[in-house]
């Protein structure tokens, strides 16, 4: 009698004495190694169809964007809303370009990227990190501080690059839509009005190499970052569909704000004096004023979006600890929570945090700590403490559990 052929893996031809499963179906088999590899297959497949990027992004609208950015940043109104319209309009340019052009309509729509002026710690970086969430599209932040010319000591601008596609985990298609806060932009300015005959290494030649990134280009990124090097072979970035959100606090500004306003006014508005608010100059912040900060004109041409940012009063300090969706006190109340503790916060409370934040001028960012060192010695002892089911946390409270820290010193000096 001839002997019964042993059943093969239909996909690999191996046999079955040589796998360790042989799943029968009914025209074949497959073994657990096909198995495998089908599955990285779909896996794969899968992501990168729900990665694609091709089709058309779902818009929300400008007051929907605001309404979303007011459960994470408090206050901030003019720059929330000048923010979503922005947002808004730069997605509804990248399906207008996507699909409409393509079908022959020959209107360009440029981008607006957004430039954003406010002291340090009023929430420009917030409000970037917050879209970019909102959107689910890949977000870094880069300092341009530490960027310099290629070719000087520092970053390459390209390495801003670098860092949205490790947040995109090189989707270069997703990175290409993502979003980039850039910080401290101030701080590359020109640092005399003469555009100077010696190289200016940190100020405008970083401007120049930035500008090609804002107006959108084809980009080569280093993929790992550092020098380009010759051998390297690198990644192509277009930054045409990339949103810059470019923040600065430009110490100073208000002077040139409050020249410009005043020469204006001599010159035939008297009347308009009265009406100006000169204790918040930032307002009738204008791409005049920036430019003479020492922006080079083409950037400030790129930034077309200019908004500002009100400095933190104590009352919105009060509400940044209790309001945000991922308030401060949200976040402590869960941790606790954790040990059958129910923290209440009470004003009072909130008051002197508040008052010791502004004393010490920390400003928001400032508030965690304080707030942490409030709780230190209850984070200590209450999940040993079975017993003790709720810990108020008022003014009296908070000031003998920040005098035991080494906190209360800062006050001193
Ligand atoms: P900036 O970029 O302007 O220097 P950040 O956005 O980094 O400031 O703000 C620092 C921290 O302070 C934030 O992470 C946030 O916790 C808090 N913060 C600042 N401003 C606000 C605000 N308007 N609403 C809520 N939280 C804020």
């Amino acid at each position: 009698m001839a002997k019964k052929k042993e059943d093969t893996c239909s996909f690999c031809g191996r046999k079955r004495s040589d796998v360790q499963i042989l799943i029968s179906g009914i025209d074949g088999q497959i073994c657990e190694n096909c198995v495998d590899q089908a599955k990285d297959i779909v896996s794969e497949e899968v992501a990168g169809k729900s990665k694609s990027v091709t089709k058309e992004i779902e818009l929300m609208k400008p007051m929907q964007i605001k309404d979303y950015l007011d459960q994470y940043v408090i206050g901030q109104d003019e720059a929330k809303q000048v923010i979503s319209v922005a947002v808004y309009n730069h997605y509804k340019r990248i399906n207008y370009n996507m699909i409409y052009r393509k079908k022959g309509d020959e209107v360009e729509i440029e981008k607006s990227n957004i430039l954003l002026v406010g002291e340090t710690g009023t929430g420009k970086t917030l409000i970037a990190r917050t879209i970019a969430k909102m959107l689910d599209v890949p977000f870094c932040i880069a300092d341009a501080t530490v960027l310099t010319e290629a070719g000087y000591v520092g970053e390459d601008v390209e390495n801003v690059l670098v860092k949205l596609l490790q947040a995109s985990d090189y989707n270069v298609e997703a990175a290409e839509r993502g979003i980039v806060f850039i910080d401290e932009i101030d701080k590359i300015a020109r640092k005399s009005d003469n555009p100077s005959i010696t190289r200016d290494v940190s100020g405008e030649g970083v401007q120049q190499a930035l500008l090609k990134l804002l107006e959108g280009s084809e980009v080569n990124v280093p993929p790992q970052g550092g020098r380009k090097h010759p051998d390297q072979k690198m990644i192509k970035v277009n930054t045409q569909n990339i949103l810059f959100i470019v923040g600065g606090a430009f110490d100073g500004i208000d002077r040139k704000i409050a020249a410009r306003i005043n020469t204006n006014v001599i010159g035939y508005n008297k009347k308009g004096t009265a009406e100006i608010d000169r204790t918040n100059l930032l307002q009738y912040i204008s791409p005049l004023d920036v430019r003479s900060y020492g922006l080079i004109p083409e950037i400030v041409g790129r930034l077309p979006m200019l908004t500002y940012m009100h400095p933190l009063t104590k009352e919105t300090l009060k509400r940044i600890i209790s309001e945000p969706k991922n308030s401060l006190s949200k976040q402590f109340h869960k941790l606790f929570e954790m040990d059958g503790v129910d923290i209440q916060f009470k004003e009072s409370g909130f008051d002197y945090i508040v008052d010791k934040a502004v004393e010490f001028k920390l400003g928001a960012r400032g508030l965690r700590s304080i707030v942490e060192a409030v709780l230190t010695e209850a984070m200590f002892t209450l999940p040993s403490d079975p017993k003790t089911k709720k810990l108020v946390v008022d003014g009296k409270y908070a000031k003998k559990q920040l005098e035991k820290t080494n906190f209360a010193k800062l006050g001193a000096s």
